[in-house]
C-alpha cells in the first residue's frame, strides 16, 4: 500500500462515515449521547478537507495528519482514541513507501496499543477495541498463513464486523455506555461498529 492507496481507503472511510452517520448516532442514542454519527462525520470530514488541500508525502505523515486533524475535530472519546491510534500508526510507518500487509499489521497493533494505553478497554468491555482486536488477530494470522493480502484484508473486516455484532450481548465497562450498567446489555457498541466501517472501507479499496 503507498501513499495514493492509504489516501483512497481514507477517502472511503469519509465517505462511509458520513452515509452511515444516522445509524452510527442512533446506536450511539441507545447508550450514549447520540452523537457519534455526527462526531465522527465531522472528523472525517475535516480529514478531506486537509488531504483535498496537499496530500501528505509518505505514508505515516498521512495517517499522523489523520490523527491529528480527528484529536483537533472530534469532540467525544472516540476522537483522542481513534486520534492516538492513527497517530501512532503513522509513527510505525514513518516513511516506508509501500506497505505490506506485515507492516500494516504491525502498524494497527502499535495503535490499538495507543487506544488501550490512553482508554484501558480490554476485549469484552464493549468498546471499539472489540472490533478493533479481532480484525488485528485475522491480519496476523493471514500473514502468517501467507495468504494473498486482498484474502488478508477481507478477513480483517469479516472479524471487525464479527466482533463489533459480538458487542450487542455485552455488558459496558467503559465509556458512557457504562453508566447504564445492565440497561447497556442487548445495543452494538456504536465505535465497534464504526471500527467495521474502518476495515471494511480498507476491504473496499483494496479488492
Ligand atoms: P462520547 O461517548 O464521548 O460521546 P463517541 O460517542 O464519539 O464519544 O464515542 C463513543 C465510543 O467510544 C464508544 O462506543 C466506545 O466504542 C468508544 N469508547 C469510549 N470509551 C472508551 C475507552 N475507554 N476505550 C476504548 N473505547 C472507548
Ligand atoms: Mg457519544
Ligand atoms: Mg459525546
Amino acid at each position: 500500500m503507498n501513499t495514493a492507496c492509504f489516501a483512497a481507503w481514507i477517502e472511503e472511510i469519509a465517505r462511509t462515515v458520513h452515509a452511515e452517520k444516522d445509524r452510527l448516532t442512533r446506536l450511539d442514542a441507545a447508550i450514549g449521547d447520540a452523537d457519534h454519527g455526527a462526531n465522527l462525520d465531522r472528523g472525517f470530514t475535516a480529514v478531506s478537507r486537509v488531504l483535498a488541500a496537499k496530500q501528505p508525502e509518505t505514508t505515516g505523515a498521512m495517517l499522523t495528519m489523520v490523527g491529528s486533524t480527528l484529536i483537533r475535530n472530534v469532540g467525544g472519546a472516540s476522537g483522542p482514541l481513534y486520534g492516538m491510534a492513527f497517530r501512532q500508526m503513522g509513527r510505525v510507518l514513518g516513511d516506508t513507501p509501500d506497505v505490506s500487509i506485515a507492516q500494516l499489521c504491525t502498524a494497527l497493533e502499535a495503535g490499538l496499543a495507543g487506544i488501550q494505553k490512553l482508554g484501558a478497554a480490554t476485549e469484552g468491555d464493549k468498546t471499539l477495541v472489540d472490533a478493533l482486536a479481532p480484525a488485528i488477530q485475522a491480519l496476523a494470522q493471514s500473514v502468517q498463513d501467507g495468504v494473498k493480502p486482498e484474502e488478508a484484508i477481507s478477513a480483517a473486516a469479516a472479524a471487525a464486523l464479527a466482533g463489533a455484532e459480538a458487542t450487542i450481548p455485552m455488558l459496558a465497562h467503559k465509556g458512557r455506555a457504562s453508566y447504564l450498567g445492565p440497561r447497556s446489555v442487548g445495543h452494538e457498541d456504536p465505535g465497534a461498529a464504526s471500527t467495521a466501517l474502518i476495515f471494511a472501507a480498507l476491504h473496499a479499496v483494496t479488492t
